[in-house]
């Protein structure tokens, strides 16, 4: 099985003659659509609700299209923070999941009225420090420790994660907030990242809500929700299977009619902070082939670089390729498609099985939506790509511009030394 773009050549084709390639294009139906599941999906749960994690997609014009199926925010930096302001967030519509927290963030956040997930028993003093109080909702988050299993299979290793705190820190964290005045808790856990089967929720909501059961017990910390965060992976393999989100939701609601409501915690809100499963498949990145070259193995060059997209640099993550308009050719020549950066992992596939490639042909990269734009940075002073929105009625917004070389050199403070240098260029490429 293939996957299939979200646009035809012909639409990207046009869209390139208006905006130059590489650029990120994201889907507004399949972006709506998906929202739409996620919120149907655990809709028997009264205080259900998406924090999307704004990591994985830094775009306001994303946020709020989300926001408008009830989600709220996972930030865990200043500028998350910051956008989220912009865009009018506050109070219980905010998620800070921070870690090795600066100083200062804790304080942003408590006056926006946003919901503190604390990463660590340690956290606590730094906290009361620097808001004088420690907030009345506050979360914690677990790390069980070991390795993270489904159906035998090793899913991660919490055990090597430097994310929250041990059980024990955990029930002590709780006596010590409540002592000092929180009354409504909350608890979070990630423990694996990427999971594509239905069963990581489920499992997950299986040691967490007997964790809260045990923590109200014997804390008398009420539990109000429970935060199952991130986590779940979407197919980036056109052979995987995609997650149901509705066997999903189905999943944690067996769990939670099995563990919870028979303690008599019926009313507690199940959170989610998926950035991944929101976004990812909803996003890709469009280049454009410039070059060719055969040395001791065949090369396509493209317009894009590692820059726009780090995934596979990275982790050597896959990221699945359609040449525009060649859907149906046979995959009878093996390429790696490289980018132009000077480092020799620059590639968005080795050794990949496509149809003959030309110049000029537009490559479509799959799966790019999350962690992809986000996760970009500048080396050899390349630039940051355009994001363009594909909206329902077919039009394309510009999103978010293009980085330019005034933009790039703007921090540094003779940067006027550099005005006559870009002004020829910007007249050049007006
Ligand atoms: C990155 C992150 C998420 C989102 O993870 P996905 O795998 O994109 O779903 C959620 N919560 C926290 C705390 C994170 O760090």
């Amino acid at each position: 099985m293939d996957k299939k773009p979200f646009a035809t050549r012909e639409q990207l084709e046009k869209i390139r003659e208006q905006y130059p390639t590489p650029f990120y294009l994201y889907d507004e139906k399949g972006l709506r659509d998906n929202a739409e599941r996620v919120k149907r999906a655990f809709s028997w749960n009264k205080g259900f609700r998406e924090y999307f994690a704004v990591k994985a997609t830094p775009n306001p014009s994303i946020v709020k299209i989300l926001g408008e199926y009830g989600c709220g925010v996972d930030c865990s930096s200043l500028t998350e923070l910051m956008m989220a302001k912009a865009l009018g967030y506050r109070d219980d519509r905010i998620m800070f999941s921070s870690n090795d927290t600066p100083e200062g963030e804790f304080r942003y956040v408590h006056e926006m009225g946003g919901i503190i997930n604390l990463d660590d028993i340690t956290l606590i003093d730094f906290l009361e420090n620097e808001l004088g109080e420690i907030p009345k909702t506050i979360s914690c988050r677990f790390n069980p420790g070991g390795l993270f299993k489904v159906s035998n299979d090793i899913m991660d290793n919490p055990g090597d994660s430097k994310y929250g705190m041990t059980e024990e820190q955990l029930f002590e964290a709780f006596r010590i907030l409540k002592a000092k005045g929180a009354e409504h808790f909350g608890i979070h856990a990630f423990l694996a990242s990427n999971t594509v089967t239905d069963e990581y929720y489920p499992m997950l909501a299986g040691i967490l809500f007997k964790l809260a059961v045990k923590l109200q017990k014997e804390t008398g910390a009420h539990v109000e929700f429970i935060n199952l965060s991130g986590g779940v992976g979407i197919p980036y393999r056109p052979d995987q299977t995609p997650n149901d989100i509705f066997a999903i939701g189905e999943g944690v609601r067996k769990v939670y009619e099995d563990i919870l409501v028979p303690a008599g915690m019926g009313d507690v809100s199940i959170y989610t902070e998926m950035g991944r499963y929101m976004v990812g498949p909803y996003g890709a990145l469009v280049t454009t082939a410039i070059h060719e070259k055969h040395i001791y193995k065949e090369y396509v060059g493209v317009d894009a670089c590692a820059v726009n997209l780090m995934r596979p640099a990275m982790y050597g993550a896959y990221h699945h390729i359609t040449v525009m308009g060649k859907e149906g050719l046979p995959c009878d020549h093996k390429y790696d498609v490289t980018g132009s950066l000077c480092e020799n992992n620059d590639k968005f596939a080795i050794d990949r099985m496509l149809p003959k490639i030309d110049r000029g042909d537009i490559l479509f990269i799959h799966d790019a939506g999350a962690h992809g734009f986000s996760m970009g940075y500048n080396y050899n002073g390349k630039l940051k790509s355009a994001e363009l929105l594909l909206k329902t009625d077919g039009s394309v917004e510009m999103i978010r511009r293009a980085e330019t070389p005034r933009d790039y050199y703007s921090t540094f403070d003779f940067s006027h030394e550099f005005d006559q240098v870009l002004e020829e260029w910007e007249k050049r490429n007006k």
